[in-house]
This record gives structure tokens, sequence and C-alpha cells, in this order.
């Protein structure tokens, strides 16, 4: 199957220092949602994968967690695409969870779920902790220069970011090189 595993804040949709504690909070980033329906509609699942520590300090609670996905899921399905799953990681820093991106729990469940090797498996995220954690089971990096990764804009990117990460302006920029080269490769097959 082709799946691509997408991270949420700065991302998919805008991030804040403060976090992203409701659904009113939650807004997604220019051409974000119609980048997701381009990956579905080439034969891509997308799935999200989170930390939401926020949670775990008591800044928001699951209820306003699963409004603000409610919201994603209406509005991505109002653009034409959609979303598989969405796993997050609950934890504070403080719980040594094995979940906490840059650590690969999040990426070993979805492997699971889907009984699929996540080797080769593009990964998409604003900062080099995404990265690093689907770089651990295989998964192929991909920056965004949205959210944490504006940063990173016109500079090269430093030793934390896993080798081979490739730079994407945002995440419509990713969706179009993913597409364009899935289309060379059955042109050249
Ligand atoms: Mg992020
Ligand atoms: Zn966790």
């Amino acid at each position: 199957m082709k799946l691509v595993i997408l991270d949420r804040d700065g991302t998919i949709n805008e991030d804040s220092l403060e976090y992203i504690k409701s659904e009113a909070e939650w807004k997604p980033l220019p051409g974000a949602l119609e980048a997701i329906a381009r990956l579905n509609h080439a034969g891509w699942h997308v799935v999200v994968a989170s930390n939401q520590s926020g949670l775990g300090r008591g800044l928001f609670d699951v209820v306003a967690l699963n409004a603000m996905h409610a919201k994603l899921h209406k509005l991505l399905a109002t653009a034409g695409g959609r979303v598989d799953a969405i796993f997050y990681c609950p934890h504070a820093p403080d719980q040594a969870c094995r979940c906490r991106k840059p650590l690969p729990g999040l990426f070993e469940q979805i492997g699971e779920r889907y009984g699929i090797d996540l080797k080769g498996v593009p990964s998409v995220g604003d900062t080099a902790r995404d990265l690093v954690a689907g770089a651990t089971v295989g998964c192929e990096p991909h920056l965004v220069l949205t959210g944490k990764g504006e940063a990173y804009r016109g500079k090269p990117l430093p030793d934390s970011f896993p080798a081979g990460t490739k730079v994407h302006d945002n995440l419509a920029a990713f969706a179009d090189y993913l597409v364009a080269r899935d289309a060379i490769a059955i042109a050249e097959r």
C-alpha cells in the first residue's frame, strides 16, 4: 500500500508556542488540506502522527482533541480528502513514554496497525524530531518549511536532521513532488 505519515501542528495546521488547545485554534495551513486530497487521489493513504503533550500537561483534554480532529476530518472531506487515522502521543516529556517523537513508538504503532514495514514510507514534519522518529523505523524524511520549519528557510539543515532529508516549501510542494515522482516511476516501468 502507498502510505504517507504526516506530522500535524506546523505541517497540516498552524502551530503555536502556546499549543493548539481547542477546535477554534485549529486552523489549516493554506493549501494543506488540498495537498492531502491530491495525495489521496494519486492513491496514497495518509495517516497523522502527532505529539500532543498538551494533554499530559493538562492544557486541554481528550474531548477538545477529538473536537480538533473532527474539524480536521470535516474540512478535509470538504476539500475532497481524508486521513485514515490520527496517532498521537498524549504524554508529557517527564512521563518517559516510547511514543513521544523523536522516539519511534507512534511509527511502530502505525506499522503494527497496517501490518507493514515502514521502510521507505515518506514521513513529513516541520521539526527534526518528527523526521528522526520516522527515520528510526526506516521512513524517508521530508521537511516542510512551515511551522517550526520556517526557521530553516534559506539555511543548511543542522546535523540533527536524518541524512537525506528532503526540503519542501510546504505540504502542497511535498504533495506535488511525491505525485510527480510516482508518475515518473510509473512511466519508466
Ligand atoms: Mg510539528
Ligand atoms: Zn507518549
